[in-house]
């Protein structure tokens, strides 16, 4: 999972914010003075530690549920390919 460093434009507070989803970034604030406007800020050490076991972190991503009933459902992400 890749991990984004965000910080505060109000209070200056930086922190590390794990995003498994797109939608999880609504829900960000800062920690210190509660306010909502963060600005990303690129960490290149994170991306650099992932690159030993995953290949890339943007790669399509395959996800099996089990629907009920038996039947398996695949799912596959491609990050980029929003449309
Ligand atoms: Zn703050």
């Amino acid at each position: 999972m890749p991990i984004y460093e965000f910080r505060c434009v109000e209070c200056g507070n930086l922190q590390e914010i794990i995003v498994s989803s797109a939608s999880q970034e609504v829900a960000m604030a800062c920690k210190a003075c509660g306010c909502e406007i963060l600005e990303r800020v690129l960490s290149t050490v994170s991306y650099m530690m992932g690159s030993s076991s995953a290949p890339k972190s943007e790669g399509p991503s395959l996800t099996t549920k089990n629907c009920g009933s038996g039947n398996n459902c695949s799912t596959i992400t491609l990050p980029g390919y929003t449309r």
